[in-house]
């Protein structure tokens, strides 16, 4: 089987510094969020094949609330702003846990939310936060523990038997899958692609 979006069409469409500036919330979209240095950026880069796009996100002045990309006409990917992000004040940074809590709770067009995590870090107070933010609504959660690179095959297995059982323990509503991945290696493409693909179409 083959994939069937074309991820390296994806274009920036726009920045929106709050849920009402955001696009029309029609159609079906997936939200990407993570620590800083989680690896995000490169993840978008893998994924559409394009290294200017999740530059986009950082470039100053955009890093706004939620960055839009478009896949097709009513088929978008969302760039969360990175989590612990030191340069943003407390006061700006409630703000935006208040939205990113509304966006993930009362977005309708939003399908699926991708969380990535650094594999060697998994699972941070950051992380359950958004967990349970998705999980209060069932979003359907999908964890990539990036970096996988810098782990041994035996030591990644490891990790995502630990991480499932935390899951487990959490009892939360949302049906959660995970999976390693390598920006690098290009480790776990075709698996992204395809749960994507399972949310956008
Ligand atoms: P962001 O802040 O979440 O957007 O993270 P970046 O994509 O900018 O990556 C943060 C750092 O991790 C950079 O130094 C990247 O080179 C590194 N990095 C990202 N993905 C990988 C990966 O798959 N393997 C390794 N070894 N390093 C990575």
């Amino acid at each position: 089987m083959s994939n069937t979006i074309s991820f390296n069409k994806t274009e920036f469409l726009i920045s929106a510094p709050s849920i009402t500036k955001s696009p029309a919330d029609t159609g079906r979209e997936v939200a990407f969020a993570g620590r800083s240095n989680s690896g995000k950026s490169s993840v978008i880069n893998a994924l559409t094949n394009n290294k200017k796009l999740a530059r986009t996100s950082k470039t100053p002045g955009r890093t706004q609330l939620l960055n839009f990309f478009s896949l097709s006409e009513d088929r978008r990917l969302v760039d969360l702003p990175g989590y612990g992000f030191a340069k943003v004040p407390k006061a700006i940074k409630k703000k935006w846990d208040l939205s990113l809590a509304g966006y993930l709770q009362e977005r309708r067009s939003l399908k699926g939310l991708l969380i990535l995590m650094d594999i060697r870090h998994p699972l941070q107070k950051y992380d359950w936060q958004i967990i349970h933010w998705a999980s209060e609504s069932a979003m359907p959660i999908h964890l990539l523990l990036t970096k996988s690179d810098k782990l041994k095959k035996g030591a990644i297995n490891n990790t995502i038997l630990k991480v499932k059982r935390e899951l487990k323990q959490a009892s939360l509503k949302a049906n959660i899958s995970l999976q390693a991945f390598s920006s690098l290696k290009k480790t776990g493409l075709y698996e992204l692609k395809e749960q994507l693909e399972e949310w956008l179409e």
